[in-house]
């Protein structure tokens, strides 16, 4: 059953005039009214509906993370700094056109290729860089288009949008690789479904991407664009503390700016998000810090250990035990992120039973804040 909500105007007036819109794309592509253009998300006209699906899937409305973690998990939200956790370990593709393109072990897209290969998927909502170095979401139906998606691209995309612009008669399975406000709207979807599909539950698969921020793509853009030759770029990439770089890889050699320079450009919403692992995905996966090439992944539920066996049987995945130094750095910097956020959101609201969007229990909330 669908929840009463509020709808576009709230929507309007609570998130996006607030600053507080992270371009999910979950609003956008499934009325008439708002769609996404250049970075911001666009009202055409006025909507009159009372409740709306824009608002009810946002990740910047009320979140119930407890709900939500009964939903995902069957269990409440965990204390614990990286959420729900099955297993955590490191691994890297031992396919090499894949680790070739990939942005760090390539798992990733190993993943998604091998869930083709094997029929657990039909196709996947994935986000590519295009030739002016933008990102852009798109259904891969097939391992050469997965392989399209191979890389980061560190600016906000509204990956949510293609899913809803899918014909209502989709029935594919799915997988879709989101950050994590992304993985957010989209377990709002699968727990509530969406009353424009006619297949229900049709997302078999969420990888889930580290992520502390991520750039606002108009203004992020114009700066590239400004200081760099673009259609030379590769690849950009964002190496773990203390490196304090943005690197750009281009065909003349590197290019380093200065991370606070980069920082200027972060999607101002990025500041109340505590939620750096992905924490409601079927895996997570980021880079290992001072271990290049590897990525360290973090499985959560049984679809995802499935995948992840079945990889390392099949020998698409080596795999390994993540070092108890990364480990514990993962666990500080994801902690705090959440002390941060939590921190600004109460600066913003003045008060600590006001958390924006966020439905957190009290011990939690003091525990962030301590
Ligand atoms: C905005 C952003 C911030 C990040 N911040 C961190 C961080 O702080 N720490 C960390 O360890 N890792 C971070 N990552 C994740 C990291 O960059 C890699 O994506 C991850 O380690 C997987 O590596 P891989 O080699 O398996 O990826 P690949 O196999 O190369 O696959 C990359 C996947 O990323 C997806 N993707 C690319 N750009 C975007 C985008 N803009 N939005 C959504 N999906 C996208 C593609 O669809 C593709 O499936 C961030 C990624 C993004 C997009």
């Amino acid at each position: 059953m669908v929840t009463k909500v509020k709808g576009c105007k709230e929507l309007v007036s609570e998130v996006i005039d607030k600053d507080l819109c992270c371009l999910c794309g979950a609003c956008a592509g499934s009325c008439p009214y708002l769609v996404s253009y250049r970075g911001r998300i666009v009202q055409l006209d006025n909507c009159t509906l009372s409740d709306g699906q824009c608002y009810q899937y946002c990740p910047r409305t009320f979140v119930d993370i407890d709900a939500i973690s009964q939903h995902v998990f069957g269990e409440p939200y965990s204390e614990d700094e990286l959420g729900t956790v099955k297993e955590v370990l490191m691994a890297r593709s031992m396919d090499a056109a894949i680790k070739e393109k990939a942005q760090y072990g390539g798992t990733v897209t190993t993943l998604l290729s091998l869930a083709m290969e094997e029929g657990l998927i039909d196709s996947a909502i994935l986000t590519r860089t295009t030739a002016d170095k933008t990102p852009e979401a798109f259904l891969a139906r097939n391992t050469q288009e997965v392989l399209q998606s191979a890389g980061s691209n560190y600016m906000a995309c509204p990956i949510l949008e293609t899913y809803n612009r899918l014909p209502e008669d989709n029935s594919d399975k799915l997988a879709i690789v989101a950050v994590p406000c992304q993985v957010m709207a989209a377990t709002k979807m699968k727990r509530e479904q969406p009353q424009h599909r006619s297949s229900t539950d049709n997302i078999k698969l969420v990888i889930g991407l580290f992520c502390t921020w991520a750039l606002a793509p108009d203004s992020f853009h114009r700066f590239l664009k400004d200081n760099l030759n673009l259609p030379s770029v590769i690849k950009f990439d964002i190496p773990p503390p203390p490196a304090n770089r943005f690197d750009v890889y281009t065909h003349s050699g590197k290019v380093s700016l200065p991370l606070e320079e980069v920082r200027e450009f972060t999607m101002p919403t990025c500041a109340y998000c505590l939620d750096m692992t992905s924490e409601f995905a079927d895996i997570s996966v980021g880079s290992v810090e001072g271990i290049e090439g590897w990525n360290t992944v973090i499985i959560r539920t049984d679809n995802g250990a499935k995948l992840v066996e079945m990889a390392e049987k099949q020998g698409k995945l080596e795999t390994g035990t993540l070092p108890a130094e990364s480990l514990a750095h993962l666990k500080e910097a994801a902690l705090n992120k959440k002390k941060r956020s939590l921190g600004e959101i109460v600066n913003k609201t003045g008060n600590k039973k006001d958390l924006l969007y966020l439905g957190l229990s009290p011990a939690l909330v003091d525990r962030f804040l301590s």
